[in-house]
């Protein structure tokens, strides 16, 4: 929201309340604030993690999975069972690059919880999202101690993977370059023409994914102004 859209909602706000209704002294909401946002052993591992890593990455707890994946399929009824998969679930720990804060690596976990069978298969399809979506996710025994070297190699190692996988798929997406209508490389399925709405290249015409802005892939159109 603007500035200046949110500055007029904060004006007509309490004659919102009345339209709607509402007494001048509204009714206090159900809500209260969890004292136990981190259980104290992911408190401990945020800690190892941001000795290890908190240079480099921004380490976010508690990331809501639909926050990081999107249903590529624009069939409603495909959309609505795999975007319900995902709308309750959450990985421990989400590694983010500072500069964009695009996410890198998904960190988990496990305590005795996750040898129970509903854990084992909610953790099967939380390493399946992220292994289709080509984002590397390592997991970590909770412990009393941890060796930091070892959460650093297994991490690094995992990075490196991830890079791996992405120059991999770009192989294959300028491949695809070749019809007339490009194919969105992380969607797979066909773009759609836009034009640059503002600035230099006003007007000028370019491929974009259907799913922007969850999905930012763009195809330039040679000669095309
Ligand atoms: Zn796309």
């Amino acid at each position: 929201m603007t500035k200046q859209k949110a500055g007029c909602l904060s004006v007509f706000l309490p004659f919102l309340r009345l339209f709607v209704g509402e007494e001048k002294e509204p009714k206090k909401l159900p809500y209260a604030k969890r004292d136990d946002f981190l259980s104290p052993s992911e408190m401990s591992f945020y800690k190892v993690l941001t000795q290890t890593l908190g240079d480099e990455f921004i380490i976010c707890p508690k990331v809501g999975l639909k926050d990081v994946f999107f249903v590529k399929s624009r069939d409603n009824r495909e959309f609505t069972i795999y975007n319900n998969k995902i709308n309750r679930k959450h990985v421990d720990f989400l590694l983010c690059r500072p500069d964009k804060m695009e996410p890198v690596l998904g960190i988990e976990l496990d305590d005795s919880s996750h040898r129970r069978d509903d854990r084992l298969e909610r953790d099967i399809f939380v390493d399946d999202v992220f292994n289709a979506a080509g984002l590397p996710l390592v997991r970590f025994r909770n412990k009393q101690s941890y060796a930091l070297s070892e959460i650093r190699e297994k991490i690094e190692n995992a990075l490196k993977q991830g890079k791996e996988y992405t120059s991999s798929q770009n192989t294959t997406e300028t491949n695809g370059l070749q019809q007339e209508v490009p194919i969105c490389p992380k969607c797979n399925i066909p773009m759609v023409l836009r034009a640059v709405k503002r600035g230099n290249n006003k007007g000028k015409e370019f491929y974009g994914c259907i799913n922007f802005p969850k999905c930012r892939e763009i195809r330039e159109i040679e000669g095309k102004v």
